[in-house]
C-alpha cells in the first residue's frame, strides 16, 4: 500500500556524503540524498514560487486541473520516449500518443507499468537526455514491505514536489512548528533506537524532534511517548493502534499531544474514532511511496484525501483496466508528473483505493475516498511482546545478493521460516549472515528456517506480504 512517505519538510541532520546512499523507503526526501543536500534542493525562491501556484491550483475546478495535467503528461511521455530505452518501443505501440493534443481516452492506452518491468529494465528506464534544469539526481530505493525492491532516480525538481506539498501539508493542518514532533519509523541499520533533532521547514520555522525506531518493542514506544510529550506524532498506523491499547491497559494518556499524523498502512476509521475518543485529537494521514513521492494528502476539513494533482495522475482501474467509478475499489495506477530522470508512467502501485465524489471544501483537487494498503502483521515475541517488522532490504541484498524475493512467515512463537526465491540455495555463510540479521533485528534467537521456492505465492488481491504470523494470540 501506502508505503511509508514523505516526510519532506522536516529537518534531516545535515550531511555531507557524496557517495551514492539510498533514500529510505518513506520516500525521497530531501533527508538522505544520493548528493550533498544543499546541491540537490531547489533554492528557497523556486519552492516559494511553487507554493504560492499551489495555493491557487487547489481551487481550480477539476476539469482545467485535468486539462493541465494532460498538458505536462504529453510533454513526459515526449520527453520518454525520446530519451529513455524502456519507453521508445512501449510509448510507439500506442496508436494516437502522437502528435497533437493528449486526451485522457489515449492515455489510458498506455499499458500500466509493473514493478517488476521496473526491476527488469534497469538503467533502460531511465533518461539518457535530463534536461538541466531538473537539477542533479539521486537514488531511490523502496525497502520493507514489498519484498523486492525497485531503484529509481529522483530530481531537484521532483524532491521540489515533494518538499512543497510537505509546506502545502502543514498549512493545510494549521501545525506549530515550534511544537516538540516524536516521529516513529524504521531506521537503518546502526543507527541509535532513539534520537534527538528539530523539525521544520528550511530552517525558517523549528521546534524540536525526537526520534525512535519502529522496531523497538510497543511498550518501549509507549513509555518514550509518555516521556517526551511530543505536540505531534507520526507513526505507522498499526503500531499507533497498539499504543492506543496500552494507553487505555494502562489508563495514561500523553499530555499535550495534538495531532497524530500516520502514512504507510491502512488507516481504519475504528482507528480514527478510537483516537478522537481516547486522546481526544484527529488523527490525519498522507499516501506517498518512496518511487512516487507524494499521492494525496487528507482533507484539512474531512477525513477523506484529496490527490496532489498538481505533481500526480492518479487513475483508480478494474481488472480490465477500465476506471472505475467513485465509490468502486479498484487498482491505484499513478503518474508522477514530473520526474524527468526515471519517468514513472501509469505506474502499478499495488494498492487498492476508491475515489469520491467532489470535497465539500471547495478544492477541485479529487478525492481519494479510501486507500486499502496492506496490513502489517506483527512478530509475536516468546514473553508475550509484539513488534512491527521492518525489514531493510537493502541489508538483505548486500547480504545475499542473489535472493530475488523473500517472506518471512512466524510458524510458532519460536519458529520463523525463511522463503526465499533465488536461483540457487544460499551459502552457509549468508544463511547465518541473515540469521544474524533477523536475530539482531527482533533482538530474540528465533530459530529459523530456510526454504527454497522457485515463486513465493501472492496473497489476496495480489498483494504480497513479506511477513506474515501464524501465531493467532500471545501464549
Ligand atoms: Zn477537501
Amino acid at each position: 500500500m501506502a508505503k511509508p512517505g514523505p516526510r519532506p519538510s522536516e529537518l534531516p541532520p545535515k550531511k555531507a556524503g557524496t557517495a551514492s546512499r539510498k533514500v529510505r523507503a518513506t520516500g525521497p526526501g530531501p533527508a538522505e540524498a544520493g548528493v550533498r543536500r544543499a546541491e540537490r534542493l531547489l533554492p528557497d525562491a523556486k519552492l516559494l514560487a511553487l507554493l504560492t501556484r499551489l495555493e491557487l491550483t487547489q481551487w481550480w475546478p477539476m476539469e482545467r486541473l485535468l486539462g493541465q495535467q494532460l498538458i505536462q503528461a504529453q510533454k513526459l511521455i515526449d520527453h520518454a520516449q525520446r530519451t529513455a530505452p524502456f519507453y521508445r518501443e512501449r510509448l510507439a505501440a500506442v496508436a494516437g500518443l502522437k502528435p497533437g493534443a493528449l486526451t485522457l481516452d489515449r492515455f489510458r492506452q498506455i499499458p500500466p507499468l509493473t514493478r517488476e518491468e521496473i526491476q527488469g529494465a534497469r538503467a533502460d528506464l531511465f533518461s539518457q537526455d535530463l534536461p538541466p534544469e531538473h537539477g542533479l539526481t539521486f537514488d531511490i530505493t523502496t525497502s520493507g514491505s514489498t519484498g523486492k525492491p525497485v531503484t529509481v532516480k529522483g530530481t531537484g525538481v521532483s524532491g521540489g514536489y515533494v518538499e512543497v506539498l510537505g509546506w502545502r501539508y502543514h498549512l493545510w493542518h494549521k501545525r506549530d512548528m515550534t511544537a516538540k514532533n516524536m516521529n516513529v519509523r524504521g531506521l537503518k541499520k546502526g543507527k541509535p533506537l532513539v534520537s534527538k533533532g528539530v523539525w521544520g521547514i528550511r530552517g525558517v520555522v523549528m521546534g524540536p524532534a525526537c526520534t525512535y525506531a519502529a522496531t523497538l518493542r510497543f511498550d518501549e514506544l509507549f513509555d518514550g511517548l509518555i516521556k517526551e510529550k511530543p505536540g505531534y506524532l507520526l507513526i505507522q498506523p498499526n503500531t499507533f493502534l497498539e499504543l492506543l491499547k496500552l494507553s487505555r491497559q494502562k489508563g495514561v494518556r500523553p499530555e499535550g499531544i495534538r495531532e497524530v499524523r500516520t502514512q504507510s498502512e491502512l488507516v481504519t476509521p475504528e482507528l480514527r474514532e478510537r483516537c478522537r475518543k481516547e486522546w481526544n485529537v484527529p488523527v490525519v494521514d498522507m499516501y506517498s511511496t518512496a518511487e512516487l513521492g507524494t499521492i494525496a494528502l487528507q482533507c484539512p476539513e474531512h477525513d477523506h484525501y484529496h490527490i496532489q494533482s498538481e505533481a500526480v495522475l492518479l487513475e483508480v482501474i478494474d481488472d480490465d483496466g477500465q476506471p472505475c467509478p467513485p465509490g468502486t475499489l479498484g487498482r491505484v495506477v499513478v503518474t508522477n508528473l514530473h520526474n524527468y530522470a526515471s519517468p514513472l508512467i501509469r505506474y502499478q502501485t499495488g494498492d487498492y483505493a476508491e475515489l469520491g465524489p467532489p470535497c465539500p471544501c471547495g478544492r477541485g483537487l479529487p478525492v481519494l475516498a479510501r486507500i486499502l494498503g496492506r496490513e502489517r502483521n506483527f512478530l509475536h515475541l516468546p514473553d508475550g511482546g509484539k513488534m512491527a517488522v521492518i525489514v531493510n532490504e537493502g541489508t538483505i541484498c548486500s547480504i545475499a545478493p542473489s535472493i530475488r524475493r523473500f517472506q518471512l512467515i512466524q510458524k510458532t512463537l519460536q519458529e520463523i521460516h525463511i522463503r526465499v526465491e533465488a536461483p540457487q540455495s544460499l551459502s552457509e555463510e549468508e544463511e547465518s549472515g541473515l540469521r544474524d540479521y533477523f536475530t539482531g533485528l527482533f533482538r530474540h534467537a528465533f530459530d529459523y528456517r530456510f526454504i527454497y521456492l522457485d515463486e513465493i505465492a501472492l496473497g489476496p488481491m495480489g498483494k504480497f506480504e513479506f511477513f506474515k504470523t501464524e501465531v493467532t494470540a500471545p501464549h
